[in-house]
This record gives C-alpha cells, sequence and structure tokens, in this order.
C-alpha cells in the first residue's frame, strides 16, 4: 500500500487548491477575455467559495466524498459550461469508485482517469479541440506511466503538473472547437485555453500542499 493522505489531509489539500483558484482569478479572467467571454476566472472563483463552504460544513471520513461535494458544489454555483464540465470533473471522478480512505498515487490516479472519461462522455471534446481535456488527458497519462518506485503521490503529482504545463501550452497552437472560442475558427490559434490552464492550477496546488508540508501518511 503507497502512501497518502487521509480524508482530512485531503480536505486541507483543496482548500489551499481553492484559495489558489481564487487567487488566479485574474489571470483566468484574461486569459478567457482573449478568446472567450472573460468570465472563466469568476466562475472557478464562485465554484471553489461555494465548494470550501460545503468542505468546512462537516468532518469527512473518505476521500469519496470530498471530490462529490466539490463537483456538485460547482454544478449547482458556477452555471454556464464550465459548472458542468469541472463539476463532473470532480464528482465524476469519484462515481464507482468503491469508498477510499486514503488518497494514494494509485486511487488519485483512478479518480482521475474517470474524470477525463466523465468529463469527455458529458461534453464530448476530444484532445486536441482546445479545452480543459487538452491539459487532463496528459496529466492522466502521466501519472499512468509514473513509476519511480516509491509510489509516491508527490511524484505522481509533479510528473501530472508537468505534462498539465505543456497541455496547456499547446493549446496555444489549437482551434478551439468548443464553448464561446469556437466562433473564432483560427483566430484563437496564439492563445491558451482557460479551462486548461485552470486544470494545470489545481494540479500544481495539489503538488505544492503535498510538498510543502511533506504530507503524506504512510
Ligand atoms: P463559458 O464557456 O460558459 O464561458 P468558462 O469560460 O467558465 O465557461 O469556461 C470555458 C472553459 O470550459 C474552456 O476554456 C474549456 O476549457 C472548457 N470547456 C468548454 N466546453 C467544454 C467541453 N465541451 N468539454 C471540455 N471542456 C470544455
Ligand atoms: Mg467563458
Amino acid at each position: 500500500m503507497s502512501k497518502g493522505l487521509s480524508p482530512d489531509q485531503t480536505r486541507e489539500m483543496f482548500r489551499y487548491v481553492g484559495e489558489k483558484i481564487i487567487e488566479s482569478k485574474p489571470l483566468l479572467t484574461e486569459i478567457d477575455r482573449a478568446i472567450g467571454d472573460g468570465d472563466h476566472g469568476i466562475g472557478m472563483s464562485v465554484g471553489f467559495t461555494e465548494a470550501l463552504y460545503k468542505l468546512n460544513e462537516k468532518d469527512w471520513t473518505n476521500v469519496n466524498d470530498i471530490f462529490k461535494t466539490i463537483g456538485m458544489a460547482m454544478i449547482s454555483s458556477m452555471g454556464g459550461a464550465s459548472g458542468v464540465i469541472f463539476g463532473t470533473m470532480f464528482a465524476g471522478g469519484v462515481k464507482h469508485l468503491p469508498p477510499k480512505e486514503t488518497l494514494n498515487l494509485e486511487t488519485l490516479t483512478m479518480i482521475l482517469d474517470h474524470s477525463l472519461k466523465s468529463v469527455k462522455e458529458r461534453g464530448k471534446a476530444e484532445f486536441g479541440d482546445k479545452t480543459m481535456i487538452d491539459a487532463l488527458e496528459p496529466a492522466v497519462k502521466a501519472l499512468q506511466e509514473f513509476s519511480n518506485g516509491s509510489n509516491s503521490l508527490l511524484g505522481g503529482l509533479m510528473a501530472a503538473e508537468e505534462s498539465a504545463r505543456v497541455g496547456v501550452e499547446n493549446t496555444k497552437s489549437y482551434i478551439s472547437k468548443f464553448g464561446r472560442a469556437k466562433s473564432l475558427g483560427e483566430r484563437s490559434i496564439g492563445h491558451q485555453d482557460a479551462g486548461a490552464t485552470s486544470v494545470w492550477i489545481i494540479l500544481k496546488s495539489m503538488r505544492e500542499w503535498v510538498e510543502q508540508g511533506n504530507n503524506e501518511i504512510s
């Protein structure tokens, strides 16, 4: 059994993630303004504010309920395409997962793989369509391929973060096929996708939290 986080630590990690997303509101707004309608920063900030409120309401005995609660909070509070997409990323990730008391590398990989499948099923976008999938899919692949013998959650998160970062960079060369940027066609080239940027910030913040506190338990 590899090391991982308890439900309480998982909640702490997502509190930190939420704070970082809320801090990133101006950046996400600016990115979405270039080819979308400029509301992505506001939407993500509203979604995580609601998620943090719900996470603080009680203590959690498994990590599944934490992901589900974040997802439901996003769907109910954000509205628009990204409310459903990011809500599905969190809630869809744990839909058929048996209750887990530890968030370790294996469980996170399973969750994010289900997240990716759920988002694709819900939103019908594929890799290369200039959406958040362009960051999430490489991150899932990195987690699946990650192996350094230690099965470390931190190591997996580092690999996922880096792959998501490259994924975001690559969205600059794609033509938008979804959302409001779709109508821009080739004019969307040169700009990175806002939702992909959010996926990268989420993974980066998860990595930072685990790294900063050396927060893995055995
Ligand atoms: P809206 O498009 O309603 O203004 P946001 O600006 O908050 O919503 O979010 C836009 C982001 O949502 C895009 O940058 C993209 O990453 C993501 N997105 C939109 N549609 C889809 C989809 N069908 N599948 C996956 N991601 C999507
Ligand atoms: Mg928008």
